[in-house]
């Protein structure tokens, strides 16, 4: 129960559901337990009309539906005042469900890359769903019955004792076995369950794997291959199912042998009592009236087996949530005040290694960008071009070294105010499947349909845009259409162009726009960017001729820098670019 003590917060919020539903389960419990005594009363009055011979038949009628009346009228009573509970505490546990899964979700939101590298996204989707819906399970349902179970157990046993507490202790006595029998039932069940939790996690991380990487099984032709995978995952899944219903099979003809036991039980004793006269039992409907106790209590006694299942399966699932709202993100915010950022960007001896794979991608490395310069960083694939621009964002923080932003530390800078200023367009140009026009707006929530056409134009995507027969409103991904490589780079482009950011990141992104475009998105940027702090990150030279200064990598360390005018006349890695791309710009 320690990991569930975390919920308590929610109840206290929702105090007044919580005791509304206590309350008005005691008064349903108590309606509920008249209908036995009215029943033993009319067994009674029939009784009696045998046994003397001559009562007034008018008078038993009378009294017959007299009890069957209120029968109804307290049954109805405690059916309606259930389903208010229900109003309450199942209404109750759907709002601390909201919260909850709301929690997590700000949770997923604060933390960092290496958190989501760590997890694979069907885990996720577990916790936020599954889990969540087992705690609800605990705050609502499992909560209800054991309120319900406790009271109905208080005021039915009152009324039992209130008759014979010696045929009381009979009847209660294959209680404690059901309730014995149906926890380890239940434990069964819940262990079985768990693994099969575990089979259908997998299944669904595989069929999403799958789904997402459609194109690439496809075009590798390996259907089979992976149709073989899912029926082996599905085959296992399936046996965890079946060994699941096994157990499951026995709970209902469990139940019903331990209820006829009982049954028994009170029908013996309570008839051997009757016939020896014993003053608790003046006539039969007593023996009625423990029948119909007895299978009061049962279903509560089993629910209470359910329940304690139940329970377990919330507790293990609000463990995962609580380890998991406990991850502080690697990167935090240390500084609540607002910074001013005018971005002119140093580094300063900085090493920076991945945790996750060993990897040093960045080797003491130092150089300088002044605000409203312009750098392009050159380098084969895996230099650390990349890791850079990571850290200017501080998407990481350096293993060893400062960066410096504004000459100041950039950890010591309000981490929003620092992301507010700067716009990436990442080598992945992601975008979501949602409009053109909310992509691009994603930058920049408030902007005016004249700043998303303008941002567009900077980025030479309008005229394919406007080529669409919706225009900005064409849904894309996978409700829509699929743009190509370079139109996505171009709106990833407008996506941050849009925010007007004092530093503007481009990792590599116009790999896969040809060289015309990308002159006219170049001679845009050269204007667009004439007061920004700009790092472009490529691996043409075209793209570079611009720039204020050039940093070549090799293996995390600056193995050449200078102006384009300068590192032609050095030999190296970008002359030999150079030449290279020259030559291929004239073959073609
Ligand atoms: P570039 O952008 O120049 O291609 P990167 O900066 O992406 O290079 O990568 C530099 C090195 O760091 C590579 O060896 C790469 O394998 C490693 N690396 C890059 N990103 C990650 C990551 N997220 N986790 C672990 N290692 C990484
Ligand atoms: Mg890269």
């Amino acid at each position: 129960m320690k990991e569930l003590q975390y919920l308590n917060k929610y109840f206290v919020k929702y105090k007044y559901h919580f005791l509304s539903g206590i309350v008005i389960t005691i008064v349903s419990q108590i309606f509920s337990s008249f209908a036995p005594r009215l029943v033993s009363d009319s067994f009674a009055v029939v009784q009696k009309h045998f046994e003397a011979g001559n009562v007034d038949k008018i008078w038993v009628e009378s009294r017959l539906w007299r009890n069957i009346m209120l029968i109804l009228v307290t049954t109805l009573i405690s059916g309606f005042l259930l389903f208010i509970t229900r109003q309450t505490l199942i209404v109750m546990s759907r709002h601390i469900e909201f919260d909850l899964k709301n929690e997590v979700f700000r949770q997923y939101e604060r933390l960092s890359q290496s958190f989501y590298k760590r997890n694979r996204t069907g885990d996720l989707m577990n916790r936020i769903s599954e889990d969540v819906g087992k705690t609800r399970m605990y705050v609502g349902p499992a909560v209800m019955y054991s309120i319900q179970t406790l009271i109905r157990f208080i005021v039915v046993i009152a009324f039992m004792a209130g008759k014979s507490v010696e045929l009381t202790i009979y009847t209660l006595l294959p209680l404690p076995l059901l309730s014995y029998a149906i926890f380890k039932l239940s434990t069964q069940i819940n262990k079985r369950s768990t693994t099969f939790q575990q089979y259908l996690s997998k299944v669904s991380s595989f069929t999403q794997e799958v789904f997402s990487g459609v194109r690439v099984i496809k075009a590798y032709s390996l259907e089979k291959q992976q149709q073989d995978r899912m029926v082996e995952l599905s085959l296992e899944s399936k046996a965890k199912s079946m060994s699941l219903a096994k157990v499951q099979s026995l709970f209902g003809p469990l139940m019903i042998a331990l209820i006829g036991a009982s049954n028994l039980v009170v029908i013996y004793f309570g008839g051997m009592m009757y016939i020896n006269n014993d003053p608790d039992i003046p006539n039969i409907g007593v023996i009625a009236e423990f029948i119909l106790y007895v299978n009061m209590l049962t279903w509560p006694v089993a629910s209470l087996g359910w329940v304690s299942s139940m329970v377990q399966e919330a507790e293990a699932s609000q463990k995962r949530i609580n380890e998991f709202l406990k991850i502080e993100p690697d990167i935090k915010n240390h500084n609540p005040e607002y910074s001013e950022i005018s971005g002119s960007i140093e580094f300063k001896n900085v090493t920076f290694t991945y945790d996750d794979t060993g990897i040093t991608a960045l080797k003491k490395m130092s150089f300088k960008v002044d605000k409203g310069e312009t750098l392009a960083i050159l380098g084969k694939t895996g230099s650390g071009k990349s890791t850079v621009l990571s850290l200017v964002s501080r998407l990481y923080d350096v293993s060893s070294g400062e960066v410096l932003v504004d000459g100041t530390p950039i950890e010591k800078l309000n981490l929003n105010d620092l992301r507010d200023n700067v716009g990436t367009v990442p080598q992945d140009a992601f975008l979501f499947s949602d409009s053109i026009k909310n992509n691009i707006r994603f930058g920049k929530e408030d902007a005016t349909e004249e700043e998303v056409i303008a941002s567009a134009k900077l980025a030479a995507v309008h005229d394919n845009i406007a080529a669409f027969n919706l225009q900005y409103e064409t849904i894309l991904g996978e409700r829509g259409i699929t743009l190509s490589g370079g139109q996505k780079q171009r709106v990833s482009i407008a996506r941050a162009a849009i925010r007007d950011p004092k530093v503007l990141l481009l990792d590599d992104c116009l790999s896969a726009v040809d060289t015309e475009t990308e002159e006219t998105i170049l001679g845009n940027l050269l204007d667009f960017c004439k007061d920004k702090t700009t790092i472009i990150v490529s691996h043409r030279v075209s793209s570079a001729k611009n720039a204020d200064r050039i940093l070549i990598l090799d293996g995390g360390t600056i193995i050449q820098q200078g102006t384009h005018n300068q590192l032609l006349n050095e030999e190296g890695y970008y002359r030999e670019l150079y030449l290279k791309q020259l030559s291929e710009k004239e073959l073609t």
